[in-house]
Formats: structure tokens, C-alpha cells, sequence
């Protein structure tokens, strides 16, 4: 959370670019278990409820979740996501490859920093339309087809007959990248390798993001090789866990403080029964 301010009064939001968005000022961060008391537009107080044993921000925000205007640990998102990039170059260095590709919106900033650190040309091979409802609320597949279609169409100059860095954020169910990788094929890529600004997501969340259950989540269930014969790419590069950790922590931020669990499996807390039953 954040505490922001406009005119006279304050603010609170779960990111930051909300504030600026309604015209208001970033103030700070709100630090886990505090409570800021605000009276008569005035803060009275601000108090640690009880001290927490341990910090766990969820690392998704700076993958996904966040606007990459948003500022997080007093950097922006967008600044891990390069930093995620330059990573993630770094772990491909033997790759050659003609030009970086975004999936837009969230590939984009990683793919910068791929690029910055590769020296290899930064393109969007994609237009994105912005004003095509969400394809999963339409009422017959066709539709939906056709919804997906109109919403991501490659550029097949940008395309055609160059080898490609293909970079998103992450992998869910796989199908959506599955679509993408054909569309890029459908257009005349000579090579399509594929890289995540993120480790495979093995696990679901029980902390209200809405992941599906282990038996939807492609990585759980596939190699890494499987997962490439999939998705019909020539290599499939996810950036390591170590490397996203770094990524997102700044000078001011200790690289523990960060939930990994979809990662990883260790949940930073007890899991119910209930709640797993839920989720699972
Ligand atoms: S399990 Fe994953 S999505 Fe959920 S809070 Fe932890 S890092 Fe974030």
C-alpha cells in the first residue's frame, strides 16, 4: 500500500500510479502492519500494529501485476522489469537472433532491457488493440477466436524471415503464448526463442491471485522440453529465480523480503485446509 495526497486530502492505494492518475502526490510506501490514523484530513498517527516476523511483498507485482509507472521500494516497476531483461540477455548470451519482440503490454520493458544489454534490435512486432473487450466473456469459441484475432495482430515486415526474441512476462496455462507463437510462425519467423521475464510457475497462490490450480498450470505438469514442443519454439529460456530476485531488489531493499512461492512452493505462511481445498 501507498499513501498518497491531493489538495488537502490523503490518499491510500494499492500502487502508486493511482495517486498520480487522479492528479495527486506519491508521499511513501506503507510498511507491512502499520496503521496511519487520519482525522479531520490530518494524520494523527502511524504505528506498527505488532512487529512482523518477516516481510513477504509478493514478487509477481514487479513481474505483472503493477503498472510499470508505479513505484515500488522507491523505484519504479518499469526499472526492475529492465533490469529483469538485462538478466535475462545475460542467461542467453550464446543466442543470435536478428531482433527483440515484446508481447505487448507486459513483455515490453523486459524486452528493452534485453535489448539494451544484448545490443540487438528492439522492434514491436505486434499491434495491440486496446478496444476489443475481454475474449473469455464472449459467448461461443468462434467469438472468442475471432476476439483474440482482432486484439493482437504481428507485423509481418518486422517478422518475416528473422530469427526473433520472443519476451513476456510469464507462463500460465500456455495457451495464450501457444497463439501468439503461431501467429509469429503464420507470418514467416525463421526462428522463434522464447524467453520469461520469470521462473515457470509451478504452484498456485493462496494469497487472492487468482491462479488456476496446479493441474491447469502448464509447468507443473511439463519439462521444459515439453513445454517447448508445445508451444512450437526453438528454445525456451525462463529467467532464474536468483536473477528476478536481484532484479527487483534495490539498494534500499534486502533480496528475503519477497514472496517467491508460485516459484517455489514454499509458502510463507501455514496453508489451510480449506483454503488449499479452495484453491486446489
Ligand atoms: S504465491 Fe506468487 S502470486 Fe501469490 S503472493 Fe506469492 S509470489 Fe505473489
Amino acid at each position: 500500500m501507498v499513501l498518497g495526497k491531493i489538495n488537502n486530502f490523503y490518499i491510500i492505494a494499492s500502487e502508486s500510479a493511482v495517486i498520480e492518475v487522479i492528479g495527486g502526490k506519491y508521499i511513501r510506501d506503507i510498511n507491512p502492519a502499520e496503521i496511519i490514523v487520519i482525522e479531520k484530513r490530518q494524520i494523527k498517527k502511524s504505528f506498527l500494529y505488532k512487529t512482523p516476523k518477516k516481510q513477504s511483498t509478493c514478487i509477481f507485482e514487479q513481474v505483472y501485476f503493477s503498472r510499470p509507472d508505479s513505484i515500488m521500494f522507491y523505484k519504479t516497476v518499469k526499472e526492475a522489469r529492465v533490469k529483469m531483461g538485462k538478466f535475462l540477455a545475460k542467461q542467453m548470451k550464446d543466442v543470435k537472433v536478428d531482433v527483440v519482440i515484446p508481447v505487448p503490454d507486459t513483455g515490453y520493458f523486459a524486452a528493452l532491457g534485453f535489448s539494451r544489454e544484448s545490443n540487438i534490435l528492439f522492434e514491436n512486432g505486434f499491434v495491440k488493440n486496446h478496444y476489443v473487450g475481454r475474449s473469455f466473456i464472449k459467448p461461443s469459441q468462434n467469438l472468442r477466436d475471432l476476439t483474440a484475432n482482432l486484439k493482437l495482430r504481428p507485423i509481418k515486415e518486422v517478422i518475416k524471415d528473422k530469427e526473433i526474441i520472443l519476451i513476456d512476462d510469464s507462463i500460465v496455462r500456455g495457451t495464450t503464448s501457444k497463439k501468439i507463437v503461431n501467429m509469429l510462425r503464420d507470418v514467416g519467423a525463421k526462428k522463434i526463442h522464447f524467453a520469461l521475464s520469470c521462473p515457470p510457475i509451478i504452484c498456485p497462490c493462496y494469497y487472492g491471485i487468482d491462479t488456476p490450480s496446479k493441474e491447469y498450470l502448464i509447468a507443473t505438469n511439463h519439462s521444459i522440453e515439453e513445454m517447448k514442443e508445445y508451444l512450437n519454439v526453438n528454445t525456451l529460456t525462463f529467467l532464474n529465480l536468483n536473477n528476478l530476485v536481484k532484479s527487483c531488489s534495490f539498494d534500499n531493499v534486502k533480496s528475503n523480503i519477497f514472496c517467491t512461492a508460485c516459484f517455489t512452493g514454499k509458502y510463507p505462511t501455514k496453508i489451510s485446509k480449506n483454503t488449499y481445498k479452495r484453491v486446489n
